[in-house]
């Protein structure tokens, strides 16, 4: 293939990530590649048969387009699906293979006494929890693909991804997503087992299945599933005896096209204490990390989670609460039911300023960044009432003002189109599109514009945090 096509090929996907939805343009097109341009077709590859059909029934026109404006002709696009790579060197040794029981393996007389009933028989198996679904997940742009991964690997299992690996800090929803997908494969029924656990239990299993030859029964128990999902992988990291049967175990469900969904608090290259063959197959299908939600999305993880547990809590609490806490969603919740007690103990009678005092302060001190505020700064700079940018007028300097508001609202923080057009006087989404294109195509154009759209964000910036 020459490297005309490749750069073509390149130029399109530039295109189409500028003007989609960022988990759609990942979801949909991100992993496709270019194979050949023959005559009048592109032929491009699809890692599998779901994504195929996902970018044919949403992109394919769109592609096309970009085909004949970038090379002037007209070209039929052809999706293929490709296989995963086989790993050469697949072991074929027993896959039970007997792990080092080391000090630091958390195989007390406690843990076993837990896991075995009376009987003697295991009751390992962890209750999904029914309160992680998807309807109780806040999505937000820093969650934005891992989400929808979830849910696309939900409606059409060891189709959509395989496997899928999310990432990311502690508390942020990692557990809360797995619980998310078993839950919605366990309602939907027909699918066959649906097993979660942790790697610590899988790995106290193992050892005790081995302790009480039960070998067999253990390796049947998670390769018979029709889908795994394994929670904080980074614990089996100096565990070689447990990742050789999570290589076998992994091989068997992928092999018989079972769903694979793994978390950990890294991506895989970074479990550098994982065998190599492990991180590649974590590497086959989708990546997708979950980053610390801003202070809207905060707010309203914290307004889902008082309703669901039906208390009435002012939103000057919940947002003061937003602010105060930064990082961790489930120290949100923390601060939530804390500000709730206290409040209770005071006969609901709690001012903001005592709220304060036991909250933790993990706030830098500098507001964050939001619509609103670029909506003020804008409106100051040209002149025009700040109410006149979510408005209908057309006037010029009124319209220009805001579109340029949006167009930073979108470089400055972290709303989609369709929710800045919300914001902007409930504007549909591809009006705002618009806008945002508008801006950037003078400011690639007009080297003063530029200038002039820069000291805004410096004026902005030096006030806020993003
Ligand atoms: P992790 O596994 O990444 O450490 P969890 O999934 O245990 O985090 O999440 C911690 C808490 O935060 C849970 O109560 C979970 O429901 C909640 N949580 C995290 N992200 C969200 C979100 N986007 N929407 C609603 N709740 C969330
Ligand atoms: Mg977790």
């Amino acid at each position: 293939m020459n490297d005309r096509t490749i750069s073509l090929w390149q130029k399109i996907k530039k295109n189409l990530k500028e003007e989609l939805p960022e988990a759609s343009f990942e979801t949909w097109v991100g992993n496709l590649e270019v194979d050949a341009l023959q005559g009048s077709k592109m032929q491009l590859s699809a890692p599998s048969g779901f994504i195929k059909r996902g970018f044919e029934e949403r992109y394919l026109e769109l592609t096309k387009e970009q085909i004949k404006n970038l090379s002037g002709k007209s070209r039929e696009v052809v999706v293929k699906v490709d296989s995963p790579p086989v790993e050469e060197n697949q072991d074929q040794r027993d896959p039970f293979y007997p792990p080092p029981v080391s000090s630091t393996d958390p195989t007390n007389g406690e843990e076993k006494q837990n896991n075995c009933s009376a009987d003697g028989t295991r009751e390992n198996q962890i209750a999904l929890n029914k309160q992680y679904t998807f309807d109780t997940f806040v999505n937000s742009k820093s969650n934005q693909l891992a989400s929808a991964a979830s849910r696309a690997i939900s409606e059409a299992p060891a189709e959509a991804y395989n496997p899928l690996f999310i990432y990311s800090k502690v508390g942020l929803g990692k557990t809360h997503l797995l619980h998310a997908i078993g839950n919605y494969l366990y309602n939907r029924g027909s699918l066959g087992k649906v097993v979660y656990t942790t790697s610590e239990r899988f790995a106290i299993e193992m050892i005790q299945a081995i302790r009480q030859n039960r070998t067999e029964e253990f390796r049947q128990r998670y390769r018979s599933v029709s889908a795994f999902l394994l929670d904080d992988v980074q614990f089996m990291e100096n565990k070689e005896g447990t990742q050789e049967e999570l290589f076998h175990t992994f091989n068997e469900l992928y092999g018989n096209k079972k769903q694979i969904a793994l978390t950990s608090d890294r991506p895989p290259q970074e479990l550098s204490d994982l065998q190599n063959r492990l991180v590649s197959r974590f590497r086959w299908g989708l990546v997708a990390d979950i980053q610390p939600p801003n202070f809207e999305t905060r707010v309203a993880i914290l307004r889902k989670k008082a309703l669901q547990k039906d208390l009435k809590v002012d939103d000057q609490v919940l947002e003061l609460i937003a602010s105060r806490i930064t990082t961790n969603v489930r120290a949100l919740e923390g601060g939530l039911i804390k500000a709730v007690a206290q409040a209770n103990l005071a006969n609901g009678k709690l001012t903001l300023d005592e709220i304060k005092n036991f909250l933790p302060d993990e706030s830098t001190g500098e507001e964050e960044l939001t619509v609103s505020k670029i909506k003020k700064k804008v409106a100051n700079n040209y002149g025009v009432k700040p109410e006149t940018i979510d408005g209908k007028s057309r006037k010029k300097e009124i319209a220009r003002a805001r579109h340029i508001a949006i167009y930073l609202a979108r470089e400055l923080t972290d709303n989609s189109f369709p929710s800045l057009g919300n914001k902007f006087g409930g504007r549909d989404h591809s009006t705002v599109m618009h806008s945002h294109k508008k801006v950037k195509n003078m400011i690639a154009e007009t080297p003063l514009f530029s200038e002039e759209i820069e000291e805004i964000k410096r004026g902005l910036k030096s006030n806020f945090t993003q």
